[in-house]
């Protein structure tokens, strides 16, 4: 069997529900994941810029420190020992430093504090070097010092009152040790995957939370290299090592160093997933009233004409009103498939019962015909009625024919049809059985009855006048009929006989068949 309108109501609204979803899902997905990329660049952005800020402020709070101790410096710039003093006293209180200090203009140490065994050598590590050379405060590229460290140097030149140049007062930060990068810095370095790490004007990692790649050169790096132009900002990078990351970077004009904030992507994504999947329980309870709804609607639209197909499934043409199947019209197409199926219904129904009037019908005299009267005595035989006949036949008809013509003779049958059907009630059935023979089938009349409605009938043909302004007259033979004992031709035979009794008698009469 064909798949019904339901079936494909609901097809159309599942095929649009699915087309709907998926791409409001599809677009909230694409959203929310540009969202949160957004987010966690404009977070690493802020936090890079933070920590900028933070270790420009905390190079300037170095400088300061130094520059604090100066006069106490030069003023024991000869007495080692109180220089120790200094010194000592100095690393304590700024906390920012791994080491500190004081180097002679020719570049031999006079005081360090800790004691790292350099005191009365002469220095030529890069970054003493360059700071004796420039003579003014002075933070150096990370550089091997003597003792081997990976260091950054922070300087602060010693002028007396003649602005003669002494020498320098230094600080330094050992970079793969504990220093004050690691301390505001490593607090980033968090279990989700995310750190910083800080790369000096070339491009050279200064700090990284992995201590063994410090020193290492990174410059080829996207963000790097806009580091290195001096620029900050975020960015969706591979990084050197072909991980994927959400990048904030920043620039930090006092040291020219560049810091970098980073998430791994897959963790900034993290968060996409439950919102997706929280978004499908909020979306499921309406999608499920949509289709409870949408289930109900097809139902509703599809049930007029189901009833419809199924009626004319069922009935196979038979007899059957479809006002009778209370077929809810509520839409255009269904009211009008319905009412047209009905109306042609009843004028089918009316033209059938047309036909069959017509075909029991004698249409000169509009009386019932031989073929109507054969259904009326096995009506009858069958309800087991008695009932009587009568038998007419115009007298001399053929007359009437030959005098006036055969119009007129027509005339005179309809007219005698006329008074037939006045004459008798209802129950009675007239009948033309041909020619101008008539018989009247009278149900629960007995025969005496019968004869006096012959009589009755024969008197008042032959007192009018036709209109051809003459008289006829006819002959009747009535019978009854015999329960069991004849057939209804048998019957017809015998009152045929009596009408041929009465015929030969003279005409004008009623003979009873015996
Ligand atoms: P009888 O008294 O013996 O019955 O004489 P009759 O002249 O009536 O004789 P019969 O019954 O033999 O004649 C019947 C005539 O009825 C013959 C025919 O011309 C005429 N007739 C039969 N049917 C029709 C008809 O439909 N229209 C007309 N005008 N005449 C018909
Ligand atoms: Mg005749
Ligand atoms: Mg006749």
């Amino acid at each position: 069997m064909k798949k019904t309108l339901k079936f494909w109501i609901l097809t159309l609204i599942t095929f649009t529900m699915i087309a709907i979803l998926s791409s409001s899902f599809f677009s909230s997905y694409l959203v929310t994941k540009k969202s949160l990329i957004e987010k966690s660049l404009e977070q690493n952005e802020m936090y890079a810029l933070k920590l900028a800020q933070m270790s420009e402020e905390v190079f300037g709070t170095m400088q300061a420190n130094l520059e604090a101790r100066k006069t106490d410096v030069m003023e024991y710039i000869n007495d080692p020992e109180e220089l120790t003093n200094i010194l000592n006293q100095l690393l304590i209180s700024s906390k920012n430093f791994n080491s500190l200090s004081v180097i002679g203009n020719d570049g031999v140490a006079i005081a360090t504090s800790p004691n790292v065994g350099i005191t009365g050598n002469k220095i030529d590590s890069p970054g003493v070097v360059e700071a004796l050379r420039l003579k003014e405060n002075f933070i150096s590229k990370p550089y091997k010092a003597v003792t081997g460290r990976l260091l950054i140097l922070v300087s602060t030149p010693l002028y007396d009152d003649s602005h003669t140049y002494l020498g320098m007062l230094n600080g330094t930060i050992y970079l793969q040790e504990d220093n004050f990068i690691h301390n505001i810095l490593a607090k980033h370095f968090s279990e989700d995957g995310s750190y910083v790490f800080v790369v000096d004007e070339e491009g050279t990692l200064i700090y990284h939370p992995d201590k063994k790649r410090i020193g290492e050169d990174v410059s080829k790096n996207k963000v790097i290299q806009h580091l290195l132009n001096g620029q900050s900002g975020s960015k969706e990078i591979y990084n050197t090592q072909g991980a994927h990351f959400l990048a904030g970077y920043s620039y930090i004009s006092e040291s020219q160093w560049g810091i970098v904030s980073q998430t791994p992507f897959e963790i900034s994504l993290q968060p996409l997933s439950g919102i997706m999947t929280k978004m499908f329980f909020y979306t499921l309870p309406f999608v499920i009233l949509f289709y409870v709804l949408a289930y109900l609607l097809s139902e509703k639209l599809a049930a007029p004409l189901r009833k419809l197909a199924i009626s004319t499934m069922n009935t196979n043409g038979k007899d059957v009103s479809i006002e009778n199947l209370n077929i809810s019209t509520w839409f255009f197409e269904a009211k009008q498939l319905t009412d047209t199926i009905e109306n042609y219904r009843k004028l089918q129904e009316e033209e059938v019962a047309n036909f069959k009037l017509q075909s029991f019908t004698d249409p000169l005299t509009g009386l019932k015909n031989r073929r109507y009267s054969e259904l009326v005595f096995s009506d009858l035989l069958e309800q087991k009625c008695s009932f009587s006949i009568i038998n007419i036949d115009i007298d001399h008809f053929k007359k009437v024919n030959d005098v006036y013509g055969h119009q007129v003779g027509d005339e005179t049958l309809q007219f005698l049809a006329h008074k037939l059907l006045s004459g008798v009630s209802e129950q009675d059935v007239c009948v033309r059985l041909g020619g101008e023979e008539f018989v009247i089938i009278l149900p629960n009349c007995l025969i005496d009855d019968a004869y006096l409605l012959a009589e009755k009938l024969r008197k008042e043909i032959e007192a009018n006048i036709l209109p051809l302004n003459r008289k006829i007259t006819i002959s009747a033979g009535v019978g009854e009929y015999k329960a069991n004992k004849e057939t209804v031709s048998e019957l017809l035979n015998r009152v045929d006989e009596a009408l041929y009794v009465a015929k030969s008698e003279g005409r004008n009469r009623t003979v009873i068949s015996p």
